[in-house]
């Protein structure tokens, strides 16, 4: 399957694609494959194993109580932030879970298994869900990886992710294939990745989906910005969107163009601030990154000619180009910062959204391919160290300072023609590369780089 625009873009809560949003995704693959075969009556106890990354920085990603409420039944899209609190409160007084919503089971976070030293091959981020009878046999059991951006793949099930069929003809697996496409067809990159699209649904439905995902970036950025006092965890970093918006709008009432890069930055903080926290996010493509494509997308809008004049349009071409350009980086190398380190994460966010915003100021395909191997050539080597398993420092500023990076290698390969000496598909392998020769301790473990050199009760911010 190829990947599609709402594989990277898909709406779910903070604060981790990968630990978060993917657990609970796999719990509800589990209490599906219960209720599909007739068999969540028969279950008597659940047991829940955490190996690698999931149980090294789970506690700080709110891995375990995402995993309690999918085994519930209930969805990263569709539940709300304040019913999750009310759901976690009552599991945590009871010490049981409602299984598929009708079981009761006896399970709190506590009682689940974490083995941080224990690196399954296939992917770090493991975890085994096994539910047993009354008698004490297997009633089903799989062992599920979240392997970046949200994806769950079930070591028994095949890949139900949505993305086209990949053996037609129209269809791109790499940078290359991308261009000559374009070319072939005369294609802008967005026109070449909306026709990929279009084999699953219609012109209609893509351009719907995709404004809905823009509005719950706008939404979530609204929340950021409304939000003061402190993140969760004991770090006791304190929220500072909210009074930079105030500040900055009394500032800039006018949205002057000389104050683009507070406004980029702010939406970064504000994105990134509610994903800590655990509010309703979009994947772009995970949620540590998550601010660095709504920050581009509003400067595509405010500050562009073709933002200006038709917002609805340019945000479709603008998540479309940098769909195209994430789906090469999930293909061929790693969306994961437990697999690959942060540039896997921040660096393909960043590098999406120069791609996305070189179509947008009217770059060729080539210019767009330029933009987006500048913005990943620079971030390569980014490792992953959250302080406290939080993603939060660095996280949250790194999101602004990526935003503004992909904002100029859009604008450095508009400077050219599109011919350069290093090609995204070489960058791309060399983060590949570089992601697999790194360290564990920089690979979303808290084992090394700020995560061991910062006390975590020193107050930031
Ligand atoms: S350092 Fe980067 S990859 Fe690691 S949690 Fe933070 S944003 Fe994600």
């Amino acid at each position: 399957m190829a990947v599609s625009v709402f594989d990277l873009f898909s709406v779910g809560i903070g604060p981790s694609s990968s630990h978060t949003v993917g657990p609970m995704r796999a719990a509800g693959l589990f209490v599906d494959e219960l209720v599909g075969r007739d068999m969540v009556d028969h279950v008597a106890e659940v047991r829940v194993d955490l190996f690698g990354s999931l149980a090294a920085t789970g506690a700080g990603h709110g891995t375990m109580p995402a995993i309690l409420l999918g085994l519930e039944g209930y969805r990263p899209e569709t539940i709300e932030t304040d019913e999750m609190e009310r759901r976690l409160a009552t599991i945590r007084a009871d010490g049981k879970i409602l299984l598929a919503g009708r079981v009761v089971i006896a399970l709190t976070e506590s009682d689940m298994q974490l083995q941080p030293g224990r690196r399954l091959e296939q992917h770090p981020n493991a975890m085994t869900l096994a539910a047993f009878s009354a008698g004490g046999a297997v009633v089903y059991r799989d062992t599920y990886f979240s392997v970046g951006g949200g994806f769950v793949v079930a070591e028994t099930l095949p890949d139900r992710s949505e993305g086209a069929d990949a053996c037609a003809d129209g269809f791109f697996r790499s940078a290359a294939e991308l261009l000559a496409l374009t070319e072939r067809d005369g294609l802008s990159v967005s026109q070449a990745m909306m026709r990929q699209e279009c084999v699953n649904r219609s012109e209609a439905e893509v351009r719907e989906r995709l404004l809905h995902i823009r509005d719950v970036m706008v939404a979530c950025q609204a929340n950021g910005m409304s939000r003061d006092g402190f993140l969760p965890g004991n770090l006791q970093v304190r929220r500072r969107a909210r009074d930079w918006f105030v500040r900055l709008d009394a500032e800039d009432p006018q949205r002057d163009p000389a104050f683009a890069e507070d406004w980029v930055n702010l939406v970064a903080l504000a994105v990134n601030e509610e994903n800590a926290s655990g509010g309703r996010i979009v994947t772009a493509p995970t949620n540590g990154a998550a601010g660095i494509i709504p920050a581009v997308l509003h400067y595509a809008l405010r500050y562009t000619p073709a933002g200006i004049a038709d917002p609805d349009d340019t945000t479709i071409r603008f998540l479309l180009t940098a769909g195209a350009i994430g789906s090469l980086y999930k293909e061929r190398a790693s969306i994961s910062g437990a697999e690959v380190g942060c540039q896997g994460e921040v660096g393909s966010a960043a590098s999406m959204a120069a791609g996305g915003l070189a179509e947008i100021l009217g770059g060729t395909p080539r210019q767009v391919e330029n933009a987006a191997e500048i913005a990943m050539e620079h971030s390569l080597g980014l490792t992953c160290d959250p302080i406290g398993g939080l993603v939060q420092i660095p996280c949250i500023e790194r999101n602004a300072i990526s935003a503004g990076k992909a904002i100029n290698a859009a604008r450095m390969a508009l400077r050219g023609d599109g011919t350069h000496r290093v090609s995204l598909d070489q960058v791309i392998e060399t983060m590949r590369a570089t992601g697999m020769d790194m360290s564990a301790k920089y690979k979303e473990t808290s084992t090394g780089g700020l995560a061991v050199n910062v006390s975590v009760n020193v107050v930031e911010c």
